[in-house]
């Protein structure tokens, strides 16, 4: 971050609740926001994320384009109200993190921060020996036009991710994109309705029309920024709400409810479908669907569907979109190649804020010409706690932790085999002395069986090992490496030399 040309500060944890209703998170942030009273019962928020304090900062102390860009970031513990908190470090009501927030005179400005951030942020990773994949992914509670994720792919992970092993294409599954694909068209024929008692699921109208449900299209009713839309899937696939919201622009996106429903179709949920749909609804479907010539949907009544459906003759499509989620398997966006589903452990995400927040919050600037602007703001977060649990991921084995040295506590442990033993003592504390001078080292002189000292030296995974023991009687020590399992025995003269050599090593590796 300093190379970046951030600059480090202390941020509030407790914040109070006027800065947050000034942007409207007090109630859009939703129930993991940590809210509280003092006694006097103000209210306050124990902060989750830190856009509101930024800009309180900046609005009182920067008041001229002279004085940007300007980067500020912190490390601190911050709060979220996790309703299922889990997975130790991954996802827990308290963790640290490091935020940065940039203030730039414009859009420009902001690209160029952004860059350095991304770039920032690979240069950390690559120095944490962390795998990682740079996703397109949604912006969430933060908001934003533009964001970027960072997340180390492991099966362990939450982060269900959709990835192009051919081209590199990655975004998080939500929002991934789907390239054309060939679709069974069907063929032109007459519009038929059929009774079709008591069966709602896809399932059941398929098997009970001798079909399968791909030869279905669901039609799904919504409530966006107060709009009626009806999204039209095929049978077998899944609606992705973040991508219908995307691609009509939608800030709410709400599930009709059985009332809305009966209003807009006439029938109960189960039965709804394109044909003859209240004007008012904007129908909106899959590039799938468009493409796709007779299918069976709800019939707006009760207990009926219809079959031989075709858009166009039927009915209109409003809007062709992709909206349903990539599955393994589905064409890639950019290459045609075949995406694959992988899990990953979300570290990072940067986010293109705009004026977004100075604009509700009243941050403004004089620019060169004397007119007053909004600062134009980006916020890059980066998981602290959560990267402890990446790194163990990846690096552990049977035995327990093998740090990369970069992030290992401590970077060499000499482990003396017996406290007793005035030769193996004194050998000890001679390389101590020695080595400690050059690097930071653990020096496990327990009164413990040889046994339970090599188990923990492997366990809390401290990347070189010295072990001495009997040989020291020959001026010999054991040198160890914790990840590879390399051993070899170094006389003493020698041992310095070969530890830096060693450790220099780890470093490049
Ligand atoms: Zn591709």
């Amino acid at each position: 971050m300093n190379r970046a040309g951030g600059i480090e500060i202390l941020m509030p944890a407790l914040n109070p609740a006027e800065l947050w209703q000034e942007s409207e998170r007090w109630t859009n942030f939703g129930p993991e926001l940590f809210k509280l009273k003092d006694r006097t019962g103000r209210d306050f928020c124990l902060a989750p994320t830190h856009e509101e304090v930024s800009v309180e900062i900046v609005r009182r102390t920067i008041k001229s384009y002279r004085q940007l860009p300007l980067l500020i970031y912190h490390i601190q513990t911050k709060f979220r109200d996790e309703p299922r908190p889990r997975g130790g470090l991954i996802r827990a009501k308290e963790f640290v993190m490091k935020d940065l927030y940039s203030f730039d005179r414009d859009e420009k400005g902001l690209d160029e921060s952004f860059e350095k951030m991304r770039q920032a942020y690979e240069r950390i990773l690559q120095r944490l020996k962390l795998p990682y994949l740079i996703l397109e992914a949604e912006a969430g509670a933060i908001g934003g036009k533009y964001t970027l994720e960072f997340t180390v792919p492991t099966p362990s992970g939450e982060d269900e991710v959709i990835l192009c092993r051919s081209c590199g294409y990655a975004s998080s599954k939500s929002i991934a994109m789907i390239g054309d694909s060939e679709v069974p068209q069907g063929e032109e024929t007459p519009l038929r309705k059929v009774h079709t008692p008591n069966l709602k699921t896809v399932q059941e109208v398929a098997s009970f029309l001798s079909t399968t449900p791909d030869r279905l299209v669901k039609t799904l009713l919504y409530i966006a920024d107060g709009r009626y839309v009806a999204a039209l899937v095929r049978g077998d696939r899944e609606l992705s709400e973040s991508k219908l919201s995307l691609a009509i622009g939608a800030k709410s996106l709400q599930m009709a409810d059985g009332e809305t429903i009966e209003k807009l179709t006439g029938a109960p949920m189960g039965f709804s479908g394109p044909v003859n749909l209240r004007e008012d609804v904007l129908i909106v479907a899959d590039k799938e669907v468009a493409k796709m010539k007779g299918f069976i949907t709800g019939a707006n009544e009760e207990d009926f569907h219809l079959i031989g459906v075709v858009p166009g003759r039927d009915f209109s499509i409003s809007m062709v979109a992709d909206i349903r989620l990539a599955v393994p398997g589905d064409p890639c966006p950019k290459c045609q190649g075949k995406l694959e589903e992988i899990r990953g452990i979300e570290v990072g995400h940067i986010f293109k804020l705009g004026t977004e927040y100075s604009e509700k919050m009243k941050a403004y600037f004089q620019d060169e010409d004397g007119s007053l602007k909004p600062f134009v703001m980006g916020c890059y977060g980066l998981g602290v706690s959560r990267l402890v649990s990446a790194v163990a991921e990846i690096y552990h084995d049977e035995d327990g932790l093998c740090w990369p040295i970069s992030v290992a506590p401590f970077d060499l442990i000499i482990i003396l085999v017996n406290t007793q033993d005035d030769v193996q003592r004194e050998t000890a504390d001679k390389i101590y002395a020695q080595l400690s001078q050059k690097m930071s080292v653990l020096y496990d002189d327990r009164e413990e069986s040889p046994g339970v000292k090599f188990k923990d030296a492997d366990l809390i995974g401290i990347p070189i090992q010295i072990v001495v023991g009997r040989k020291a009687m020959e001026n010999k020590v054991e040198l160890r490496v914790r990840r590879t399992r390399e051993r070899e025995d170094v006389s003493l003269e020698e041992i310095e030399d070969r530890v830096l050599s060693l450790w220099e090593r780890l470093k490049e590796e």
